[in-house]
């Protein structure tokens, strides 16, 4: 399957395939996310969700297929067009991975500055936006290590979304949180889904998150999609059992 992208296809896979060694992660992988939809990948640990978010950040490249995103071509693509491509995604890691040395606002107007050339005052303008949607509008000056990790991964959120990519990939956000932090940054990302048009990619084992602010769950299972459809249809009305085993497990 490699049909031409229908125009509201934001991301692509055709038949991707990636390998560690012997271990096929990726086989053969089709899907597709259109532009403004919220969608999630669920399913057991070790699945290949994850891989599937470092393809799109370029962390790696897989073995074979074809990867779009935008309209361009992210995988096989030159350099360039791939710096090109890169622009639409950004992406929130389970670990915060925040620039330690750098107050909050820096760390929201660091890229936006350095990356597209954003004047020092426009950056400084929209991070503060930003920290007020992520409800920090009063930690603009403190370094990261005297926030909880809630609060970094909404300095995270805030500094993925300053690069105004098309689309957001968060990765078991709040898996490196304590249990009393996690319902903040879900508040968060659920305003976001629900006030903004950007498009989502989310790796959760967040079931209820994943229920509230999805268009399409996807279930995976050995680098495979199995199952995909509404989240009323997935969580309520699974047709695999190996959904409904990993359903039974983790509900
Ligand atoms: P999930 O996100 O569904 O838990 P991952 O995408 O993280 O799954 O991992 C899928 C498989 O790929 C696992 O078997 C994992 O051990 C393997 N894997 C992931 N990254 C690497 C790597 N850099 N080197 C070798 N194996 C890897």
């Amino acid at each position: 399957m490699s049909a031409d992208p229908t125009p509201n296809e934001l991301i692509r896979f055709d038949n991707v395939t990636k390998r560690f060694g012997d271990n096929t992660v990726l086989d053969n992988l089709c899907f597709s996310v259109q532009t403004g939809k919220h969608v999630t990948l669920i399913g057991p640990s070790g699945s290949g969700k994850t891989t599937i978010l470092r393809l799109l950040m370029t962390l790696m490249k897989p073995d074979e297929g074809v990867i779009r995103v935008n309209g361009g071509q992210l995988f096989p693509a030159g350099e360039k067009e791939v710096r090109e491509v890169r622009k639409n995604i950004g992406m929130v890691f389970q670990q915060f991975n925040l620039f330690p040395n750098m107050n909050v606002l820096r760390n929201v107007t660091e890229a936006p500055m350095r990356v597209l050339g954003m004047p020092k005052d426009e950056a400084a303008e929209r991070a503060k936006g930003l920290l007020d949607l992520v409800g920090l509008s009063d930690k603009h000056d403190v370094k990261p290590t005297q926030l909880s990790g809630g609060q970094q991964q909404r300095v995270a959120i805030a500094r993925a979304l300053a690069m105004r990519p098309q689309v957001l990939l968060l990765d078991e956000v709040t898996s490196a949180l304590d249990p009393e932090l996690v319902a903040g940054v879900l508040d968060v990302l659920r305003d976001i889904a629900r006030t903004t048009d950007i498009t989502m990619l989310c790796v959760t084992h967040e079931m209820n998150f994943a229920r509230d602010i999805s268009d399409d769950v996807l279930m995976f299972d050995a680098g495979r999609v199995i199952e995909s459809g509404s989240p009323e249809k997935i969580f309520n009305d699974p047709e695999h059992e190996r959904t409904r085993e990993f359903l039974g497990a983790v509900l």
